[in-house]
């Protein structure tokens, strides 16, 4: 079927004005905060599932791709195609499937759609003292939940209680031909979304998929209490190689809420910057906060000092507005690579990050490259993620994506070889991280997936792919697949 007769296809389904052909919107959607890639045919918003099955319908019976996106706030092209496999696709913009369908304080669950945003659960869920049990990342005023685990992401509560994926008690994704699988309880005849482990765990196959393996439209999140009580603290380190034994002990215990460790990479002269721990532990009592804080304080003993805790403190005070801007302070553009790690290889993580660097200072000097490390505890997992920030020319979605700051474009002959040596200490990150067997979220079209699994995960994995989407439409790249 020619272009022209899905789009009048897609307009009947969605109504003209949520069909968008026009060049600027097809550009724009082409890219992450990253990547970019060929541009869309269209981009498509619809209201409800209802909408969003036949839309999906009408597209594969068409031999058109869908690539779903959310907020957009990734950087690995999970949305955006390559240039050397691309087919013509339909950027699938979810962000209108924002109902939150129930929220049941009986069962302790919340089910919403997957446009919603994380910040819009948690205002519904808090008028009845109630939050999800991994409660948003750092830009859940933007980001949806159905990019958000098709990511995977952390931040709030995921000292304690993990990753996003682990909040998840049940899913509705929708397959290539547009219906709609249920998992967990939810899928029981004449029970409710309450339990994940009903039989094989099929809630999980999706989570962290990249988007690879179906649509998402409602999610269910276990919910739990907001706990009374809550303590704040902050240390410094003398560096990271005696702040990584404190995080990692505090990942152990499972004392914290948050707990992160960030500083300048010490290369060169700013080795002599010392990184700082900050720490949220939470408590069904005021008390018992107090208690657990004194516990992780003890555990840093003399390795940290204890310093005023205004970054805890303004994380808590503007949890979905203290991170504003894509952007760097400066309005510099700034990149993460990430990945998870077992707590016993935390400290072979950082060498390696830093052997990178270190390998890379003499140039990142010349074209002015700065670099961050940061940890953050996740359940029993630590996330080691490295920051690059350099000055060079924003897109679009930096503005659009969050709140617009400037942005001081670069003007020098070096912009060029910025972008590009950005682009080789990334992809040698990347690479150190398959060597060391790392994990990660956000796969998109970035990490490696197959190539470093097991060739019989990974033929189940292709199976279950072939089962919900034979024709390979569903994001098709996204995850290796
Ligand atoms: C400044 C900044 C701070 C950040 N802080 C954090 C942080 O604290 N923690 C963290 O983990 N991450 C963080 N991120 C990364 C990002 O914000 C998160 O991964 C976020 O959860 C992405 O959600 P989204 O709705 O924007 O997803 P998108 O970028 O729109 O999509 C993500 C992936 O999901 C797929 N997808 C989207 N919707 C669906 C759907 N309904 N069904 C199937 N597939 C779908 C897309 O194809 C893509 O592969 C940060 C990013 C920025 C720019």
């Amino acid at each position: 079927m020619e272009a022209e007769k899905i789009i009048a296809q897609l307009e009947s389904i969605l109504g003209g004005d949520h069909v968008r052909t026009d060049d600027a919107s097809r550009t724009q959607f082409a890219e992450d905060l990253y990547f970019s890639g060929p541009s869309p045919l269209a981009v498509v918003a619809p209201r409800s599932i209802e909408e969003t099955q036949e839309a999906i319908g009408a597209c594969t019976n068409a031999g058109i791709a869908l690539l779903p996106r959310g907020g957009g706030l990734s950087y690995t092209g999970g949305y955006v195609q390559r240039e050397e496999d691309a087919v013509p696709a339909v950027v699938l913009d979810t962000r209108r499937l924002d109902r939150i369908v129930d929220v049941n304080p009986d069962n302790m669950t919340v089910t919403v759609e997957a446009g919603c945003t994380w910040e819009s659960v948690m205002t519904a869920t808090a008028e009845h003292g109630l939050r999800a049990t991994m409660f948003g990342p750092s830009t859940g005023r933007y980001s949806t939940i159905g990019g958000s685990l098709s990511n995977n992401c952390m931040f709030f509560g995921s000292a304690k209680t993990g990753t996003a994926a682990d909040a998840v008690l049940g899913l509705e994704v929708v397959s290539a031909d547009g219906a709609v699988v249920v998992t967990g309880s939810g899928a029981i005849k004449n029970s409710v979304p309450f339990f994940r482990n009903n039989g094989p765990d099929m809630t999980g196959l999706f989570l962290n998929d990249a988007g690879g393996l179906g649509i998402k439209v409602a999610a269910t999140l276990r919910l739990e209490k907001i706990p009374a009580g809550q303590a704040t603290a902050s240390f410094s380190f003398a560096s990271f190689e005696t702040l990584i034994p404190a995080i990692r002990a505090i990942g152990q215990s499972g004392l914290a809420s948050e707990c992160l460790g960030v500083g300048p990479a010490p290369l060169g002269e700013t080795a002599v910057n010392a990184p700082s721990l900050h720490v949220v532990c939470e408590g069904w009592t005021q008390q018992i906060a107090d208690a657990q804080l004194a516990a992780v304080v003890e555990m840093i003993g003399a390795a940290g000092t204890a310093i005023d805790p205004v970054v805890p403190n303004f994380i808590r005070g503007n949890p979905f507005s203290f991170v504003q801007s894509p952007l760097d302070a400066k309005g510099r553009m700034q990149i993460w690579t990430h990945g998870v790690f077992p707590l016993g290889r935390v400290t072979d993580a950082y060498d390696g990050f830093m052997s990178v660097l270190r390998d890379q200072h003499t140039d990142m000097t010349a074209l002015d490259i700065d670099a961050s490390m940061s940890f953050a505890c996740a359940g029993q997992a630590m996330m080691v993620e490295p920051v690059l920030y350099w000055h060079g020319q924003a897109k679009k979605l930096h503005h659009s994506g969050m709140t617009p700051v400037e942005n001081p474009a670069p003007e020098d002959a070096d912009a060029e070889h910025r972008d590009s040596r950005v682009r080789i200490i990334r992809d040698a990150f990347a690479a150190m991280m398959d060597n060391l067997g790392a994990a990660h979220m956000q796969y998109g079209r970035f990490y490696s997936y197959a190539s470093v699994t097991n060739d019989e995960t990974v033929s189940l994995l292709r199976n279950v792919k072939r089962a919900m989407d034979p024709d390979n439409l569903v994001n098709p790249g996204a995850l290796g697949l």
